[in-house]
């Protein structure tokens, strides 16, 4: 069997009305393994397609700002489906409870694949509750991850070879496939929030408001692939080189849209391979393949990825050596979050998440580091780190998230010279910065912001 297609319970067929696709973390319908999976079975078996999808407002840490991008996302999701003759059936519920109600009359559902514990946990409980079969397809990274590697990996250097040698066998092109039995008019015993109108959607939801939406990144596929092309042509022959210059607009901004599955890696992926050979387009690829895949590996394996004891020994224990160490500065949670530390650079860097929803790449390690040096202790740290992290970025909440920030405690990394508060995790400082890139360009950007 392909190795993105896995059967997470061995219920048999049912004779029922409809197959299901339960869409979660693949929010899209192009290069959307799952979905294309799910047409062909409702053509097998001659029965029309539903896409259902639970919109909860309890998940962990979402407010308005990511609920208003995905529901962009989800409002051209419904408009392709149409498009398609597809049913899409969107519910106020928690998604493994709008997927168990919605399997009652399926014969088979279908379901995309997440790594976090809560995704894990509810496809678990689905593929228990439900009388059908649930089939899982992978379909938001490259190279499926228990096929990269069968275990947790050390660091980027461990998995690069493992990831690189299957590029060819996952990157084959996707048949996008035509359903034969519409069920647009297909009649369902639950009310469903199609059209979607955002506003009363929030509203309905009560999201919590406290971070607004952002004018900058309107969610969906269309906006994706516009971005995308537009960083091909412009940015990406620069990208090697200016990437990491925090003042300059060098970067693809593809992570919200991958956090919310709106793009296919293996759309973007396709969309490079058009883009002549160069380091640059080597670069790119370390990051959207390498690393991004790696982040997966850790989340997926290792249990305790949003905890501080999910840190590696080394780390802990340096970290635990230097826990007494003098702070020079110390900073309430409320101070970090309104930006009120002496450093120029970080306040900037704050800013410029709470307000664009989405910090630079290069200040997110020095963020990530100021915020050790200026805690209590390394706990603490980390706890306000994901906080802040996940509370203002629109790609927060993500593998990457919780594998950046555990990054900066020493994850992935090697140990260093030693040092006071830091111990032989990596530190990071201004006069880095400053050495290497023009800081006040950067400042001067974000505080035109304000
Ligand atoms: C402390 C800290 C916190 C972070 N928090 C998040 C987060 O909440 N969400 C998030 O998606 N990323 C996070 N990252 C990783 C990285 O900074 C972002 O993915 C990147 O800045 C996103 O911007 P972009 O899409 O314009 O990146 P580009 O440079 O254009 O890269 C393209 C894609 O490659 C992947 N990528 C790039 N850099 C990394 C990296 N270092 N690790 C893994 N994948 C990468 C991302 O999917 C990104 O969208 C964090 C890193 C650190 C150090």
């Amino acid at each position: 069997m392909d190795a993105r297609i896995q059967v997470l319970n061995e219920n048999e067929l049912q004779d029922n009305r409809y197959v299901v696709y339960w869409m979660q973390s693949s929010q899209r319908t192009e290069y959307n393994h799952a979905l294309e999976y799910a047409i062909v079975e409702a053509n097998k078996l001659s029965k029309p397609l539903l896409v259902c999808f639970g919109l909860t407002a309890e998940f962990p840490e979402a407010n308005t700002r990511h609920y208003t991008f995905m529901l962009e996302g989800l409002k051209e999701v419904q408009a392709n489906l149409v498009e398609r003759e597809i049913q899409f059936v969107l519910r106020a519920i928690s998604p493994e409870k709008a997927a168990i109600e919605i399997a009652q009359l399926a014969a088979v559902m279908i379901v995309d694949r997440g790594y976090l514990r809560i995704e894990r946990d509810w496809r678990k409980e689905v593929a228990n509750s439900i009388e059908c079969p649930l089939i899982q397809v992978e379909t938001n990274v490259i190279v499926p991850v228990e096929s990269a590697s069968p275990k947790e990996e050390y660091a980027a250097r461990t998995i690069r070879k493992k990831i690189q040698v299957q590029l060819d066998t996952f990157t084959s092109s996707l048949e996008e496939n035509k359903i034969q039995h519409f069920s647009l008019n297909e009649d369902l015993p639950f009310s469903t929030l199609v059209p979607i109108d955002i506003p009363i959607l929030l509203d309905h939801l009560q999201v919590d408001g406290t971070v607004p939406a952002v004018d900058g990144f309107k969610g969906g596929t269309g906006e994706a692939k516009k971005r995308l092309a537009d960083f091909i042509e412009r940015k990406l022959p620069f990208f090697n080189d200016d990437r990491n210059k925090p003042g300059y607009d060098v970067v693809s901004d593809m992570s919200p849209y991958l956090h919310f599955g709106q793009i296919s890696p293996l759309y973007i992926f396709h969309q490079l391979q058009a883009a002549s050979p160069s380091e640059n387009k080597e670069s790119y690829i370390e990051e959207l393949v390498i690393r991004r895949e790696l982040s997966m590996n850790f989340v997926f394996y290792n249990e305790k990825y949003d905890q501080y004891v999910g840190l590696p020994d080394w780390a802990k224990e340096t970290l635990a050596d230097h826990e007494s160490d003098e702070r020079k500065f110390l900073y309430t949670l409320k101070e970090l979050e309104k930006a009120g530390t002496h450093d120029p650079y970080w306040n900037a860097a704050q800013n410029e998440m709470v307000l664009t929803g989405k910090m630079h790449g290069y200040m997110r390690m020095y963020w990530g580091k100021k915020i050790i040096e200026w805690s209590q202790n390394s706990k603490e740290a980390f706890a306000r780190s994901l906080y802040l992290n996940n509370k203002y970025n629109l790609d927060g909440r993500d593998p990457n998230s919780f594998t950046g920030i555990a990054w900066c405690f020493g994850k992935h990394d090697h140990g260093w010279k030693e040092r006071e508060i830091f111990g032989k995790v990596r530190y990071m400082n201004a006069k880095g910065l400053e050495r290497k890139f023009d800081m006040q360009k950067y400042v001067d950007k974000i505080n035109g912001l304000l």
